[in-house]
């Protein structure tokens, strides 16, 4: 709320209050008149007692003794009242005593109801209505704006990004010192765009330039600054910029800056009006920046190419700065930053987790060590255990472990075993540098019937014989569905699976060039998203898709008795560790004979998670 409405509401509060508290204390007076009658008032004006009446219409009589007291009585309402209390030496008054002051009080009283009223209908109105007349910078006020003076986050808080952390430390130099690059004559990039994936540290990154540099940090969302109504974006871009330089050397951190940044297209009306104000309004400040004014807007995004490309021209955002997921030595840096102030157990091995947590984001990591510990007080424990840690990573990719598992029927658990399985055992065959390091039917509360890790090493580009593996390793859970309990008894547990599939064969096709007739082509810039011409393309997709499917199910038709013993040691243990699965597939292992062939098939709504590399 602004300073002027808490100005305005303080000031109707106490009117009203003061017309309350008036109003009390002239009751508690009134209370205190005695009530007399006409006999005794007349004994009393007769001995002189009387000092004045208040002569009125009204059927009482008021008036004072000589004492001070006050008294009421009868209003005779005769002619010559007046004239008989003159005689007597009474001070005779006309009206009603403190009727002055009670109409005043009434007044007040009145003004204050209808102030009141009129000031929250009208924020009412304002609040649901639209307004060109509304002050924008009413609107500044309402918008959420992380202001820390001392961000307290140096880069030693940012673990990995290592090439990112060098391509900004001059920014962190200019920030300290932005006179002496002024001396030199140096323009420096008064706005960085850092992209990548969620949950990389791109907002930590930011908090820790202005802590190394050590001046103010601003944060806003760039969906702040996206409203209903027109020219409010605009005025708050403004209202912030403005804030900056009055405080001098900072950072402004606008976060999702694609929600006001996007491509725009041209067309100027509704919602598209405001972005555009909004987005010129951004360009226009930061373009009037003075280098010396050492203020460095750093943006965030999580896709670079949706950005409206006057963004990126020099003057703005002209320097862009990847953040990626990521790689081992980063993982392992960020699990012991985020296991710093906490007891692990001695058996616990940061580097195999962090082998085993490829894709995680720093944010995930971060939430992995975070839940571990909420495990680990839970049961009330002094350290932080392995198993606490595959809990806590079971909750992270999945969400939490379905607790009540007796509404699940004995069939639907067989499927799930079965299509876990499936997936398990063709990453092991097909793939064997890919660890599965956890393979499970426990459900989630997120939906996940069960869910198997299949983790590709670490490397920069991925192959096409890799890509293939992924879809063959994503059909598989719907393949063993179908040879042990029929094609017509397939469930609806592999859409994601499905849809994993259909990404990466679309992108090898159309993006990558590897499709056999389709050839060497960008599909997305010949036909820049139109829909003619897709036909030849999805036969293609087709085609791959077909020939992927065969080859799994003959693989594994031929390796039925280890689908068989990965299923049924599910079934009996619920989950199994990399170790176990790589024991039952050397043969090592026979598992426990649970005899799955006694179930009959049946309709399931069990859902399975495949968590292998993204298509890139
Ligand atoms: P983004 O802005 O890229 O979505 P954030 O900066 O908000 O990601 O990251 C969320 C949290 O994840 C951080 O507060 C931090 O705890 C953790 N985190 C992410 N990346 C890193 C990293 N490189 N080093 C340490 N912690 C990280």
């Amino acid at each position: 709320m602004s300073r002027k409405r808490i100005l305005i509401m303080l000031t109707v509060v106490f009117l009203v209050a003061a017309v309350a508290v008036g109003a009390y204390f002239y009751n508690q007076r009134a209370k205190n008149i005695d009530r007399i009658t006409y006999l005794d008032f007349s004994e009393k004006a007769e001995n002189g007692n009387v000092e004045v009446v208040y002569l009125s219409d009204s059927p009482s009589l008021e008036g004072e003794l000589t004492d001070g007291s006050r008294f009421i009585t009868e209003n005779p309402r005769s002619q010559d009242f007046k004239e008989s209390m003159l005689v007597l030496g009474v001070r005779v008054e006309e009206g009603q005593r403190n009727s002055a002051l009670m109409s005043a009080l009434r007044m007040v009283l009145v003004f204050g109801i209808i102030t009141f009223s009129v000031w929250g209908i009208s924020r009412l109105m304002n609040r649901e209505t639209s307004s060109g007349r509304k002050d924008p910078a009413d609107k500044l006020s309402t918008m959420h704006c992380e202001t820390v003076r001392d961000a307290g986050v140096g880069f030693d808080d940012v673990a990995g990004n290592d090439e990112a952390k060098e391509s900004i430390k001059d920014i962190v130099d200019f920030l300290k010192n932005p006179e002496k690059y002024a001396r030199m004559g140096a323009r420096m990039p008064s706005g960085v765009i850092f992209y990548g994936p969620p949950g990389t540290g791109k907002t930590l990154l930011a908090k820790a330039v202005a802590g190394e540099a050590g001046v103010p940090y601003f944060a806003f969302s760039g969906s702040d600054f996206v409203q209903v109504y027109v020219g409010v974006g605009a005025a708050r871009v403004r209202d912030v910029f403005k804030k900056a330089r009055d405080m001098g050397r900072c950072v402004i951190f606008f976060d999702e800056i694609d929600a006001l940044g996007k491509k725009r297209n041209g067309m100027a009306s509704g919602g598209n009006d405001e972005r555009n104000q909004t987005l010129n309004a951004l360009l226009t400040e930061m373009s009037g920046f003075n280098s010396n004014d050492g203020i460095v807007v750093i943006a965030a995004t999580n896709r670079l190419d949706v950005l409206d490309e006057a963004l990126l021209r020099p003057g703005r955002f002209d320097r862009q700065v990847e953040i990626g997921l990521p790689d081992i030595n980063g993982r392992l840096e960020i699990l012991k930053i985020h296991s710093r102030n906490k007891p692990l157990s001695k058996d616990m091995d940061l580097k195999n987790l962090a082998h085993q947590t490829v894709f995680f984001s720093g944010a995930q990591l971060e939430s992995l060590m975070n839940e571990a510990a909420i495990f680990a007080a839970k049961r009330g424990s002094k350290l932080i255990e392995k198993d606490d840690i595959d809990k806590a990573y079971y909750t992270v990719i999945a969400g939490a472990e379905k607790k009540d598992r007796s509404a699940i029927s004995r069939l639907d658990r067989e499927i799930t075993a079965y299509h876990e399985a499936g997936h398990a055992l063709v990453t092991k065959l097909v793939a064997p540098e890919n660890r599965v390091t956890k393979v499970t039917i426990i459900p989630s509360t997120k939906g996940a019937g069960g869910f198997s890790v299949s983790l590709p090493p670490d490397r920069m580009y991925r192959s096409r014989i890799q890509m293939e593996n992924s879809i063959k390793i994503a059909l598989a859970g719907r393949i063993a569905e179908e040879i042990i309990f029929g094609k017509d008894n397939v469930t609806t547990g592999a859409s994601n699976d499905i849809e994993k599939a259909t990404q990466i064969v679309m992108a090898l096709v159309k993006r990558f060039g590897m499709g056999d007739s389709t050839g060497m082509l960008n599909y997305d810039i010949l036909f820049q998203n139109s829909v003619a011409n897709q036909e030849r393309i999805v036969e293609e997709c087709r085609a791959f898709m077909d020939k992927y499917y065969r080859e799994t199910s003959d693989l594994l038709v031929e390796n039925k008795y280890l689908l068989d013993r990965i299923a049924r040691t599910l079934l009996a243990e619920e989950s199994i560790d990399e170790e176990c699965l790589e024991g039952i597939v050397s043969g090592q292992v026979s598992g426990p004979a649970v005899a799955a062939e006694e179930c009959l098939p049946g309709e399931s709504g069990q859902k399975s998670l495949e968590f292998g590399s993204p298509i890139i």
